[in-house]
């Protein structure tokens, strides 16, 4: 396939935020792509590898212009300016090379083949010469392709291609071209456990609809963790539990740690997948001691704590190993971890997530010796709500934020990527008027004034309609910054900023600056109300309105571990709000 074919078909998803319109472009592509359907997925999605891989390019800006200007011959300065006026570096590179001269050297034809390649080279390049080696791999690619090629390739490599397109319009398009039949949950089950598009794609094309309906968890390959559903009081709790007992854990307020264990080698993956390995070399370590399996996918919650006294710790400082090269015992005595576990998901070429809990919890507790690394989850299994208060005030004791109560029933299987009612999480914030924050997403931004000049005022936030796959706007944050996060704001937003509506966003809203949906803040409020200018749940509740919150405040927390897709969903924000009527009845 030419790449030149896909450019123009990213030039018609450029143009639409309607979701049946996306999908049946990307149908169309991948229809047309045969052996190349893999590599189109990822680029599709501005990738050459799946997220887990944690493959780069190491290419900014700079770098980028620094090439711009050596196959133009126009200064850096000049350059700067062109991407200065735009903010996306891609359509200076489409204006640079709509009046190129020169050709380059090695004229290939530029097949999706061609350009996926080189960008891998060009992510796999590094050390000692690699800034010339990428500056020509992808003077190359820009310089043998049309200007519109050139732009996207050069979105793609700057990390902000933005077709507002998700991976659930990929997964729907895919199924719609491969995979008529209706059956799209063992699809999305699969992809839950093995969240690799590219490799599904290649098994949908290939009708090898049997080998999918078997994918389940896999050493080594992050799976999306299950998720819990809220309700704000114990007695609703177990009126949903199907009548019988359920289990009701500690709620651990610390990072989610997917750990995965085949022979010697050990990986460790955040709530949104990420390679968190590096963070936890204690806990790399400890693992090969504690548990003996051959194989092994256990999930459970990280937290920083002081092993003398047994004492948890905020959250935050389980962060502060992001990023950082800790040298392991300087680590271990500056912020020890551990990891409360709460189940298993494969054991020894077995996978257990069809077992129902309490088996799987049995087999968890059978598998290994309790040290300062590795302890399980706190849990009692109940009926009696005097009981399950009691344990829940136990939690609140132990610097826990409340408890998670999981279903034990013979349905009770591990559900990857879900958030049902099998786990209901119950916090001590349910109590309050509001009984949880949300996790929105910023959307645009409106410039300061008075004392915040200079900075942003207000940020627009976003709830996550899933159904619909876009963004809907739910308030204007402008509050609960501290002076220092409020004159970040800029800087932190810079890469995302830009002058036209994100497609993927609903907004009635103007913004004086648009923010391509990426960032989750949490956020507190005081109530949901309806508000005719916010396009969450819009008309859903009453003709013409939407849903608001009423004086948001952020909480100080950036939810990097959540993607926006990840955030708030726009169905929760509607069941808060119904919820806070029956409340107020
Ligand atoms: P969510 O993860 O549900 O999207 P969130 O990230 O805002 O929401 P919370 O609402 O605080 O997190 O609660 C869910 C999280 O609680 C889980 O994702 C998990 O990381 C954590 N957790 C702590 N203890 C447990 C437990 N015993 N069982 C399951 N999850 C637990």
């Amino acid at each position: 396939m030419q790449f030149n074919f896909v450019s123009q078909k990213f030039n018609e998803l450029d143009k639409t935020t309607k979701r049946l319109e996306m999908t049946a472009i990307l149908k169309e592509l991948f229809l047309e792509a045969d052996e190349d359907l893999k590599m189109l997925v990822y680029l599709i999605l501005g990738k050459v590898a799946p997220d887990f891989e944690g493959i780069e390019f190491g290419m900014g800006n700079k770098l980028i212009i620094n090439a711009l200007s050596s196959v133009s011959g126009k200064s850096e300065k000049e350059i700067s300016g062109m991407f200065a006026r735009t903010g996306d570096v891609g359509s200076v590179a489409r204006d640079i090379t709509a009046v190129k001269k020169q050709k380059s050297l090695a004229s290939e034809e530029l097949t999706v083949k061609y350009v996926f390649n080189s960008l891998r080279k060009l992510a796999d390049t590094s050390g000692a010469g690699s800034v010339k080696e990428k500056e020509s791999i992808y003077s190359d690619l820009i310089l043998n392709g049309t200007p519109d090629d050139a732009m996207y390739i050069t979105r793609v490599i700057a990390g902000k291609l933005r077709l507002g397109v998700s991976d659930a319009t990929v997964l729907d398009a895919l199924v719609e071209a491969f995979y008529e039949k209706t059956d799209k949950s063992s699809v999305e089950t699969a992809y839950n456990f093995h969240p690799d598009l590219g490799y599904i794609a290649e098994l949908l094309r290939d009708r090898k609809i049997d080998q999918i309906k078997k994918i389940g968890p896999e050493p080594l390959i992050p799976f999306k963790v299950m998720l819990a559903e809220r309700l704000p009081d114990i007695d609703q709790i177990l009126g949903k539990m199907s009548g019988e007992k359920a289990a009701f854990e500690f709620k651990y307020d610390g990072l989610r740690a997917g750990i995965h264990k085949l022979g010697d080698r050990v990986r460790i993956f955040s709530r949104g997948n990420e390679d968190t390995t590096s963070q936890f070399p204690d806990i790399v370590e400890n693992l090969k001691k504690t548990f003996r399996a051959e194989s092994v996918i256990l999930d459970g919650e990280a937290v920083p704590y002081n092993p003398e006294t047994g004492e948890l710790y905020p959250f935050q400082m389980v962060s502060q190993r992001r990023g950082r090269k800790y040298d392991l015992d300087e680590m271990k005595e500056t912020v020890p971890v551990v990891v409360f576990l709460f189940d298993i998901l494969y054991l020894n070429g077995e996978s257990l997530v069809s077992k129902p809990y309490l088996e799987r919890r049995r087999t968890l507790e059978s598998l290994f010796e309790e040290n300062d690394s590795f302890k399980m989850a706190r849990s009692v299994v109940s009926d009696d709500p005097g009981e399950i208060e009691k344990f829940f005030e136990d939690s609140i004791e132990h610097g826990c934020e409340g408890v998670v109560a999981k279903n034990v029933g013979p349905e009770s299987v591990y559900r990857a990527g879900s958030r049902g009612w099998l786990w209901i999480k119950f916090k001590r914030d349910y109590q309050a008027e509001l009984w949880d924050a949300l996790d929105l997403v910023v959307v645009g931004a409106f410039h300061g004034h008075g004392r915040r000049k200079g900075t942003y005022g207000a940020l627009l936030m976003a709830s996550y309609n899933k159904e619909k796959d876009v963004f809907e706007t739910v308030c204007k944050l402008g509050t609960g910054f501290t002076d220092e996060v409020l004159f970040s704001l800029p800087d932190k937003f810079s890469g995302l900023a830009q002058d036209r509506k994100p497609p993927n966003l609903e907004c009635e809203l103007e913004p004086d600056v648009w923010i391509y949906p990426e960032k989750v803040m949490e956020i507190v409020g005081a109530e949901i109300t309806l508000s005719p200018v916010h396009t969450c749940a819009f008309s859903m509740v009453k003709e013409g309105s939407g849903l608001a919150l009423r004086f948001p405040r952020f909480n100080g927390r950036w939810r990097d571990d959540k993607s926006p897709t990840d955030a708030t969903t726009t169905n929760e924000v509607l069941e808060m709000y119904k919820n806070q009527s029956s409340k107020n009845k």
